[in-house]
Parts: structure tokens; C-alpha cells; sequence
């Protein structure tokens, strides 16, 4: 396998972008590497620049849980090419979006969409702000909510694989509103919430954490922190934008029956076109503009080849009643890899919900932020390297998730285990 283009590509990249990328984690820094420049990618593959064919497990990062050029999602977006790629107007396919999202996901009353998902958790912690008329809110260490100022404190992934856990020109008052809790600890919320009383607007959380590798939230916790939100006036805020429609079509609040007040989405929701959404009960979403005081806005908010792509990729996914298959896609390949390692006498952890999956290389339990900052780290760049080099692309960190999508064959999931095992020797 050579790469002779992609490093052409990228010491040309690096010349008029910032470190060559448009998203650091790209740039594959935290295994020592170079990122590839891809050229197309059709069902569960993709090809680089120079003609190498991958196994994809990123999946754009999620979004693309069809596999790539899902023919349905190309043709609608096609079609819908042809009447205008925006107007800055409502459009009937808005609402269509809206209306899927509210009938798969019991707590959605009303929804506004956006660009991203980092818009949408911005504008979810706008609202909640607004709603309750506090300022601080607590988030997890190691939970990601997209590159917004309030939210980048121990943020996970791509922050955690640089070794910066916080970004500079982050304000230090913005900083200051930001309270940080631990993951599965439901005392660490109690106390931030008993020291500052009636201060906190918002509570927000990935249900199920996927930015610090990925982590299952333990029995209690998430019903926890609804009970300590309804105590105390706190808005909850489920940031489904990994999971939801991922783990299951209603997310990880309806595969564990709880509501959450406001939920955040983007990738699966834009079938790779870029689209996030914000929303929940209606009392809420009502304070937002034009009928609230709250203000949001997007140029290209409800964009409509986006929402196109949104609507045809959850049709297909409400239709065909994917998640028990990518569910077995999943655990079948988390076994075969806790067997394959423990034969090998490696430690690892692996963790599952529907189409996301994750491993650790770790003794222990990963619990939370800690545990994952302890893990193995070295051993997952060798895993990294053994594994492209082998035409399986996973993220290029130990810190991140995998995805499976419906284009994932059994012949693919066999090589990725064949894979496994041979990469075992040099771990
Ligand atoms: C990816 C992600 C975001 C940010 O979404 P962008 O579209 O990259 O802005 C927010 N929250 C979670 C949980 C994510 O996984």
C-alpha cells in the first residue's frame, strides 16, 4: 500500500489551509500519521487518491449509516437539484423533516433545524438560558458537543487527542458558566448543583457518550439525571447527534424510555449533507424567534437538498427496520474481537448499542473520562496502522467511535475480524 498522493495532496493542503484539514481530527496527529485524501466511496467502502480501497467504520463520522451513495439518497437529491438549492424560504420539505423527527422521537414537540450539530447544541443551550433565565450549565468531561465556545471544556475526541482538552480563545468567563460533572456519577451533579442553587439553566449530556470512545451509561444514571432536573427546574438535554437514529430510530431516549426536555441531532438526520436540529416540549422551543425572545437564525437553515437527503435516508431507515440488523452487525463484530484478543491474552473492552460500537484497551470497565484517558493509547495507534494497512478504516483515535451501515456485508465484517487477528501479533 502506498500513499504517494495523498502526501502530495496534503503538503499542497497545508499550504492554504491549517494543518491541511478542515476538521482536526482529520489530520490523524494522535497516531503519528498523515491524513488520506479520499476519492469516492460507494456502499460500505471508500478509495484514497491513490487508489487504496478501505472498509469504512467512520462513516463520515456517523452520518452515512446507508454506506455511501445510497442510490435512493442520490436520486432524491438529484431531483431535487433541479427546482433550487435554496431560496431562504420556508419549503414544504421542512416540515416533512420536522414531522419524521417528532413522530420517531416521543419527546419532540417542535423543532427548528440548522447547519450542524454544533449549531444545534448552541442553540439549544440559547434556549434552555433563556427559558429559565440562569446562566451556568453542566456538561460531562470527555462529552463532545461540537466546537462552541461554552462547550469546549474536556470535550473529548479530536480536543483530547491533542492533548488540549480546552481551546485557547475560549473566553475565560465562558469557561467560568461551564460546570463539569463525571459521567456515571451521579453525585458529581448532585454537588455542582447543591453548590450553585438556582444557577443552572441546562444539564447537557450524550445519552450514550461516543467522543471519549465509547461508553454505556450505567443503570440509574440517565433516570438520575431527570429526576435532579425536574427537582430543580434544570433543563435536560440529551445531545442525540451521534445517536440518534443510530442506536435505534428514536434514539437512545426511546430504546430506554426517558425523556429528556430538549434533544440536539446532525449527522444520521442529514444523510450526509449538513444538517442539524434542535427541539423538545413545546413551552420551550416556543420561546425561540420569531415567537420567543430567544433569537437563532441560518442562512441556509432547512437548506432544501440537505433536508432532501435527511428525509430520503430516515424513510429508509423507518422502512426497512434496520437497527435489529445493524445491531447484529455490531455485536457480532465486538464478540469476534473480545474472543480474538482474548485468546491472544490482550486486554479489551468493548462496548455496543446499535449501530455504534467501540473498544478500549483496557483491564477494567470504562466508566467515564478518567478511565478512558488511562487506557492503552499507544497500543490503538499500532491496532490503527495494523488495521489500514490491512484496508479497514477506522478513526484515527482511540478516543472516537465506529460505525456500521446497512451496506456492510457479512464478507466485510469477516475480513475486518480476519483483520483483527492478524494485527494481534504486533499489539
Ligand atoms: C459530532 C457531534 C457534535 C457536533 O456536530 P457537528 O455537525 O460536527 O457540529 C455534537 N455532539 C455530538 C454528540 C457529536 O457526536
Amino acid at each position: 500500500m502506498q500513499f504517494k498522493r495523498s502526501l502530495q495532496l496534503f503538503e499542497r493542503a497545508q499550504q492554504s489551509i491549517p494543518g491541511g484539514v478542515n476538521s482536526p481530527v482529520r489530520a490523524f496527529k494522535s497516531v503519528d500519521s498523515h491524513p488520506l485524501f479520499i476519492h469516492k466511496g460507494k456502499g460500505s467502502k471508500i478509495y484514497d487518491v491513490d487508489g487504496n480501497e478501505y472498509i469504512d467504520y467512520v462513516g463520515s463520522w456517523g452520518p452515512l449509516i446507508l454506506g455511501h451513495c445510497h442510490e435512493k439518497v442520490i436520486s432524491a437529491v438529484e431531483e431535487a437539484l433541479h427546482s433550487g438549492t435554496s431560496f431562504g424560504a420556508p419549503t414544504e420539505k421542512e416540515i416533512i423533516l420536522a414531522e419524521m423527527i417528532k413522530e420517531a422521537v416521543p419527546s419532540i414537540e417542535m423543532m427548528r433545524l440548522v447547519n450542524s450539530g454544533g449549531e444545534a447544541t448552541m442553540g439549544a443551550i440559547r434556549v434552555a438560558r433563556g427559558y429559565t433565565r440562569r446562566d451556568k450549565i453542566i456538561k460531562f468531561e470527555g462529552c463532545y458537543h461540537g466546537s462552541i465556545d461554552s462547550l469546549l471544556v474536556q470535550a473529548g475526541s479530536g480536543a483530547t487527542t491533542l492533548g488540549k482538552p480546552d481551546s485557547e480563545g475560549v473566553p475565560q468567563a465562558f469557561i467560568d458558566l461551564t460546570l463539569l460533572a463525571r459521567y456515571n456519577d451521579l453525585e458529581s451533579v448532585a454537588e455542582l448543583i447543591d453548590g450553585h442553587p438556582q444557577e443552572i439553566a441546562a444539564i447537557i449530556v450524550e445519552p450514550v457518550p461516543g467522543n471519549m470512545g465509547m461508553i454505556l451509561p450505567e443503570h440509574g444514571f440517565l433516570q438520575g439525571l431527570r429526576r435532579l432536573c425536574d427537582r430543580e427546574g434544570i433543563v435536560l438535554i440529551f445531545d442525540e447527534v451521534m445517536s440518534g437514529f443510530r442506536v435505534d430510530y428514536g434514539g437512545v431516549q426511546a430504546l430506554l424510555s426517558i425523556q429528556p426536555d430538549l434533544t440536539t441531532f446532525g449527522k444520521v438526520i442529514g444523510g450526509g449533507f449538513p444538517v442539524g436540529g434542535y427541539g423538545g416540549r413545546q413551552d420551550i422551543m416556543l420561546q425561540v424567534a420569531p415567537v420567543g425572545p430567544v433569537y437563532q437564525a441560518g442562512t441556509l437553515s432547512g437548506n432544501p437538498i440537505a433536508v432532501t437527503a435527511g428525509i430520503a435516508t430516515l424513510s429508509l431507515l423507518k422502512e426497512e427496520r434496520v437497527y435489529a440488523e445493524l445491531g447484529q452487525k455490531s455485536a457480532w463484530l465486538v464478540n469476534e474481537t473480545k474472543s480474538l484478543f482474548e485468546k491472544a491474552g490482550i486486554p479489551l473492552q468493548g462496548n455496543q448499542m446499535g449501530g455504534m460500537f467501540g473498544f478500549f484497551f483496557s483491564e477494567t470497565p470504562v466508566r467515564h473520562y478518567q478511565d478512558a484517558l488511562e487506557t492503552d493509547v499507544n497500543r490503538f495507534k499500532i491496532f490503527f496502522k495494523q488495521m489500514l494497512m490491512q484496508g479497514i478504516y477506522i478513526a484515527p483515535s482511540a478516543f472516537e467511535t465506529f460505525f456500521v451501515s446497512t451496506a456492510h456485508t457479512a464478507e466485510d465484517l469477516e475480513k475486518t475480524a480476519k483483520a483483527i487477528e492478524q494485527a494481534l501479533p504486533h499489539l
